[in-house]
C-alpha cells in the first residue's frame, strides 16, 4: 500500500515479533502470549504513549498527566460509570491530557526559541472548530491561561464562542473563515476589549467590508492576510493550499491588499501573515517548504512597509493514529520538537537574511491538542462468527463435483494456494449452475458450498505461514473474519471512518492477558451497511480485521476507540436516530485520585425525535388511541395495553442506544 511506511517500520516489526502464531503452532500448544505481546499487537506504545498503556492485569490504564504519573484504570472506570447509570456507549474525556498537550506544544516552542536564540515569542491558539463542546473549550482556556493560549474562530458562531469564553487579557483571538459585515463589525468592536483580536482576510472582498466597517465605527482594524502558498500539504487535505485552494489570497491579491491599505494610509493595520496547508500533514517535508515560502512572504510584507508582528503557521500538526512513525496518512514522521524547531529556524533564517525583526509565532494546532484526550468505550453485543466443521470425506455415491472438491481440499499446501482457490471457486460456481438447472438438490449445493468455505479457511491458514499473499487472496482474511456487533453508531461517534476512511486505534480495554483468538470486523447498530469497521491500524499497512477475544456468556466485552477527540463529535450525525452519547470529564485530583467533573447526558429518544419535528406527546396519544380501539374490539387486554404504553413512554425517555433490560 505504501513503500514509505514499510521502509520506516521499526526493527521489531521487521522481525515480526507480533506475528500471529499459525494454526499449526496453536495445535502444538505453542502460544507464548503475554502482556508484552498484547502491547505489540495493538501498537499501543506507538499511538498511546505517554497516555495509554496496558497494565499488569491486562487492562488499559490512562495516565492523563504523565508528569504526575497517576494512573486511571479505564476498565474499572467504565464499570464505575456504568454502575452510576451512565450506560455505554460512553465518551470519556480526560481534560488533563489536553492540558498536557498544550504544555508540550508550548515547551517545544520554548525549547526551539531558546536553542536558536530567537528574539520573539510563541502564542498558540486552539481552533474552535476541532471540538466546540463548551466544557472542553472552557478547560482549554483555563489550562491555557498560563501560556497565553488563545482561540481561533472559523465562522461567526465560533467567534461568538471565542468572545464569551476568553475573558482573559492576553490570549489572541484569530478570526478566520468567510466573513460578513456583522462578523467583521463584531470583531472590530471586540478589538477594544483588553485582548488582541485579529481579522484575517480570506478573500479580497473582505477588505472592502473592513474599510466600510472601520469607517462607520471609527476603529482602525488589526488585520492579517491568509496566503495561498504554492506548497501543498500531503494526503487528504492537500488541496487546502495551492492555486485552487478554497481559502486565501494569491500573490497578486496580497499585493492588492497592500496597495489598498497604502491608499488609505492604513499600512500599519496589516500585522499578521497566515497560512494553512491542510490537516494531518504526515510528512515534515511540506511543512519545511511551506515555512520557507511563508517566511519569505512575511519578510516581503515587512519590507513593503506593513507593521508586521505575527506569523501564523496554521494547523496541520499531525497525530500518529497507527503508531508507525511514518509518513503514512494515519501517522507522522516527525516529533513535536522537530516541528517547532523547523518553524522557528525557517522564520529566523529568512528574517535575519532580510534584516527584518522576527515575528511572534502563532500556531493553530487543533488535532494535535484535542485528539488524544477522549476515548469512546462501547460494548460488543453479539457476533456472527464464520465457523466450519471439519469436512467429512464424501461417500462413493456422492456427486463427482463433491469428490473433486474434497481432493482439492486435501491437497492444499503453500505451493498451490492460488490454484486450489481457483479450483474451489470453479466448483462452487458449477454447483450453483447445476442447482439452477435442476440437477442439484439444495442439500447437494449446500455440501459443495460448505466444502468451498473449508477450502478458503485452509488456504487462509496456509497463507499465514507465507511471507507473501497474492493479491486475489487478500480478501480472504476479511471474508473469513467474524462480525462483532457493537453498541454504538459509527455515524455519530466516528464519522470520519465512514466519510474519509480515517483510522482510529481500536482495542479491547480488558482481558489482554488472554490471547485474542478471533479476527473480527466491527458492525455498528445502524441498519446501514456502511456502518462497519473493516480497516484497522497496522505497523505495515492497514488490516482488514481486528484481533479480539471470544465472547463469554453473561460477561461484558468492552472495546475502546482512542484518539477521537478531534472533529468527530461535531461531524457526527443522527443516522437511524442514534443521538449524542453520554460524555464525562474525568479529571485528576490533588490527592492522587480522580473525579468526574462533568457529566453531559446523551440525547434521549424524545430529544432526537423533536429534532426531526415530532411531538412525543402527540405520538403517545396516537398510539394510545389505537390501543384503546384494540381493547374495545377485544384484541388487546388491559394488561397488554398497560405494558405497551409503559414501553412506549419509557422508550421516549431512554437513551437512543441499546440499554440493558430490567430482567437482564
Ligand atoms: C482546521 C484548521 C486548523 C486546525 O488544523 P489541525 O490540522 O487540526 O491542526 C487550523 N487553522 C485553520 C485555518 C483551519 O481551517
Amino acid at each position: 500500500m505504501n513503500g514509505a511506511k514499510l521502509s520506516a517500520i521499526s526493527l521489531d516489526a521487521a522481525l515480526d515479533v507480533s506475528r500471529r502464531p499459525s494454526s499449526l503452532e496453536k495445535q502444538n500448544g505453542y502460544s507464548d502470549w503475554n502482556l508484552e505481546r498484547a502491547t505489540q499487537r495493538y501498537q499501543i506504545q506507538g499511538w498511546g504513549a505517554p497516555y495509554y498503556h496496558v497494565n499488569g492485569q491486562g487492562q488499559v490504564d490512562v495516565t492523563p498527566d504523565p508528569e504526575r504519573g497517576q494512573r486511571i484504570n479505564l476498565y474499572d472506570l467504565t464499570l464505575e460509570l456504568r454502575a452510576r447509570g451512565l450506560d455505554l456507549p460512553l465518551l470519556i474525556r480526560f481534560p488533563d491530557i489536553v492540558g498536557h498537550r498544550i504544555k508540550r506544544i508550548n515547551e517545544s516552542f520554548a525549547k526551539a526559541i531558546a536553542e536558536y536564540e530567537y528574539q520573539g515569542t510563541y502564542r498558540g491558539v486552539f481552533p474552535v472548530k476541532v471540538n466546540q463542546q463548551r466544557h472542553l473549550v472552557e478547560e482549554i482556556v483555563e489550562v491555557g491561561r498560563k501560556w497565553n493560549f488563545g482561540l481561533e474562530a472559523g465562522s461567526k458562531p465560533e467567534l461568538l464562542i471565542a468572545l464569551a469564553c476568553m475573558s482573559d487579557v492576553g490570549g489572541l483571538i484569530i478570526c478566520n473563515g468567510y466573513k460578513d459585515r456583522q462578523y467583521i463589525e463584531t470583531a472590530l468592536l471586540a478589538q477594544k476589549f483588553d485582548k488582541t483580536v485579529i481579522i484575517v482576510l480570506e478573500r479580497l472582498e473582505e477588505l472592502d467590508i473592513v474599510f466600510r466597517a472601520s469607517e462607520k465605527l471609527g476603529i482602525r482594524p488589526l488585520l492579517g492576510v491568509r496566503a495561498k502558498l504554492t506548497t501543498r500539504g500531503v494526503g487528504r487535505w492537500a488541496d487546502s493550499a495551492g492555486d485552487r485552494a478554497k481559502f486565501g489570497l494569491n500573490t497578486s491579491e496580497v499585493v492588492e491588499v497592500v496597495e489598498g491599505l497604502t491608499q488609505r494610509n492604513m499600512l500599519d493595520s496589516l500585522q499578521l501573515l497566515h497560512f494553512h496547508i491542510g490537516s494531518q500533514i504526515s510528512s515534515i517535508i511540506p511543512i519545511k517548504n511551506a515555512m520557507q515560502e511563508a517566511s519569505n512572504i512575511y519578510v516581503e510584507l515587512a519590507k513593503m512597509g506593513c507593521k508586521m508582528g505575527y506569523l501564523d503557521v496554521g494547523g496541520g500538526l499531525a497525530v500518529d493514529y497507527d503508531g508507525s512513525k511514518t509518513d503514512f496518512h494515519a501517522s507522522k514522521n516527525y516529533q513535536l520538537d522537530e516541528y517547532a524547531a523547523d518553524v522557528v529556524a525557517h522564520i529566523q533564517a529568512a528574517c535575519t537574511k532580510a534584516d527584518v525583526p522576527v515575528p511572534t509565532i502563532v500556531s493553530e494546532s487543533g488535532r494535535a491538542i484535542a485528539a488524544h484526550h477522549s476515548v469512546l468505550v462501547f460494548e460488543v453485543v453479539g457476533r456472527n462468527e464464520v465457523r466450519f466443521a471439519e469436512p467429512v470425506e464424501p461417500t462413493n455415491e456422492a456427486h463427482r463435483l463433491l469428490k473433486e472438491l474434497y481432493d482439492t481440499y486435501r491437497g492444499i499446501q503453500p505451493k498451490n494456494v492460488q490454484e486450489s482457490y481457483h479450483d474451489a471457486s470453479q466448483a462452487k460456481e458449477e454447483a450453483q449452475s447445476l442447482f439452477k438447472y435442476g440437477y442439484f438438490t439444495l442439500r447437494e449445493r449446500a455440501q459443495v458450498e460448505r466444502l468451498y468455505w473449508n477450502c478458503c479457511e485452509k488456504i487462509q491458514q496456509t497463507l499465514r505461514r507465507l511471507n507473501f499473499v497474492p493479491e486475489e487472496l487478500k480478501h480472504l482474511d476479511r471474508t473469513l473474519s467474524a462480525i462483532y456487533y457493537c453498541n454504538f453508531s459509527l455515524f455519530q461517534s466516528a464519522p470520519d471512518i465512514w466519510a474519509i476512511d480515517h483510522l482510529f486505534p481500536i482495542m479491547p480495554i480488558h482481558r489482554l492477558e488472554e490471547e485474542p483468538t478471533v479476527s473480527a470486523t466491527l458492525a455498528d447498530l445502524t441498519c446501514d451497511s456502511d456502518g462497519m469497521i473493516d480497516r484497522f491500524i497496522d505497523v505495515e499497512d492497514v488490516r482488514s480485521s481486528l484481533d479480539v477475544h471470544t465472547l463469554k456468556p453473561k460477561e461484558s466485552y468492552f472495546l475502546g476507540m482512542f484518539l477521537n477527540g478531534a472533529y468527530q463529535e461535531i461531524l457526527g450525525d443522527l443516522h437511524n436516530l442514534f443521538g449524542d452519547t453520554h460524555a464525562v470529564h474525568v479529571a485528576l485530583t490533588e490527592d492522587g485520585g480522580h473525579h468526574v467533573r462533568h457529566v453531559i447526558k446523551g440525547d434521549s429518544v424524545s430529544e432526537v425525535l423533536r429534532y426531526v419535528e415530532y411531538q412525543p406527546d402527540s405520538m403517545v396519544d396516537a398510539v394510545r388511541r389505537q390501543a384503546e380501539r384494540a381493547v374495545s374490539a377485544g384484541r388487546l387486554t388491559n394488561d397488554q395495553l398497560r405494558t405497551l404504553m409503559r414501553h412506549y413512554e419509557d422508550s421516549l425517555r431512554s437513551y437512543t442506544y441499546l440499554t440493558p433490560g430490567e430482567d437482564d
